[in-house]
């Protein structure tokens, strides 16, 4: 028993030595991004947030009828918020600059991708040359 356990371990920090740095893209593994990490904003700027816009922007169709973090909380995590109190990354999170209402359609579409033409981003159909938030 122990003997297996002991041999799995090295082979798990093995394959880490192995693949580590080169990765880079997916993050600290031993404090991975989790929803939890957030807070959730509070009704009122939920609801301010959805009023921005009478229709998604990211579709220009359907109603804004969920709150979308433009920058992506898993975006603010890697980029530096992990360094911060929950209390800090969440402000920042949840300021009403950072906050859209989308469609539930758009908003899954996004899911935690950057906005953006480039590889890896997501870019609404859309926009075409359209940036609403002040410049990428
Ligand atoms: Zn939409």
């Amino acid at each position: 028993m122990n003997n297996e356990n002991a041999a799995d371990n090295q082979a798990a920090a093995g394959s880490a030595g192995a693949t580590g740095g080169a990765s880079g893209a997916g993050g600290d593994p031993e404090n991975p991004f989790k929803r939890s990490k957030f807070s959730r904003a509070n009704k009122a700027t939920t609801e301010a947030a959805k009023a921005k816009t009478e229709v998604c922007p990211y579709c220009g169709e359907r109603p804004p009828s969920t709150l979308d973090h433009i920058k992506a909380l898993k975006d603010i995590w890697e980029s530096g918020g992990k360094e911060m109190t929950r209390e800090v990354r969440s402000r920042l999170a949840n300021d009403l600059r950072n906050l859209i209402g989308a469609c539930k359609s758009c908003n899954s579409a996004k899911q935690s991708s950057e906005l953006g033409p480039g590889v890896g981003q997501w870019w609404p159909k859309a926009w075409n040359d359209w940036w609403p938030f002040g410049g990428p």
